[in-house]
């Protein structure tokens, strides 16, 4: 039951995008006004997803298409706080197999890592996010090399992605064979794993209970909020809905209708 004043000593946020932000290309109603209000009031903010495939700058761009300004450092992916566990892991130079597409390439080989074609071996860490163009040669060259000791690290655990054409396979399922064929336990990143959040609330700069982190489904954005130790915000724009509520043991601070609901909340 929500028993605290709409945020309460909220000072940061820690923001999904696809469902709180937007859909797909559309913008969502009050999405100027949001930011207008959060820059108005000094409210530090971390645009957080479990996205891999789009660098920060592909994000900058599509808000600045929908009118609004954030830099690249405002913007967390998990490809980006992949190499950010990768650099807290290994020293530059390590040698990484990566599966994955360009916002998780550009995020390692930026780290300074060393990046191993197919079929090379000797890979001390194994990294996979989504990646359209997975090969039996690339699950191969991870197999290999899990099984000569590297390790295992997930972008995030997805099970299932939408796309036009239906729910398909997410990177969830691709780490599950993976672990499969090789016995390794994967590391995971993303949501609703607590390590993303922790760099973002590094980043934000404040305490903890001072942060809550918004988002639109409940196993992933409020469920890591929960294990990361933060309040949580559920907006309903998105995938979940409050029917859902009852059969968890978990459950977010506070629930909103849309942004407009959350921009009167701070303003
Ligand atoms: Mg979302």
């Amino acid at each position: 039951m929500v028993t605290e004043k709409p945020l309460a000593g909220v000072r940061g946020m820690i923001v999904d995008m696809d469902g709180v932000l937007w859909h797909g290309e559309a913008a969502l109603s009050g999405l100027t006004d949001f930011f207008r209000v959060l820059r108005e009031r000094s409210i530090p903010f971390i645009l957080m997803t479990n996205n891999s495939s789009k660098k920060p700058d592909e994000y900058v761009a599509k808000l600045e298409r929908m009118g609004v300004r954030v830099s690249a450092e405002e913007i967390l992916t998990c490809a980006e706080a992949t190499a950010q566990y990768l650099a807290t892991s290994a020293p530059e130079g390590t040698r990484v197999f990566v599966i994955g597409e360009e916002g998780l390439i550009h995020a390692i080989t930026h780290r300074k890592f060393t990046l191993l074609a197919a079929y090379e071996s000797g890979a001390q860490f194994v990294v996979c996010g989504m990646d359209s163009g997975i090969s039996w040669d690339k699950l191969a060259t991870a197999t290999i090399n899990l099984r000569g000791g590297a390790k295992l690290v997930g972008t995030n655990p997805d099970a299932a992605f939408p796309t036009e054409r239906g729910i398909v396979h997410g990177n969830g399922a691709i780490l599950a064979a993976l672990q499969t064929a090789s016995g390794v336990t994967p590391v995971i990143v993303g949501k609703p794993e607590p390590y993303m959040y922790r760099e973002a609330i590094s980043r934000l700069g404040i305490d903890s209970n001072e942060i809550v982190a918004v988002g639109d489904r409940l196993e992933t954005d409020i469920l890591g909020a929960v294990r990361a130790g933060i309040r949580s915000l559920l907006i309903l724009s998105g995938v979940s809905t409050t029917d859902e509520l009852a059969a968890l043991d978990y459950q977010p601070t506070w629930v909103m209708k849309d942004l407009s609901e959350l921009t009167d909340a701070i303003a």
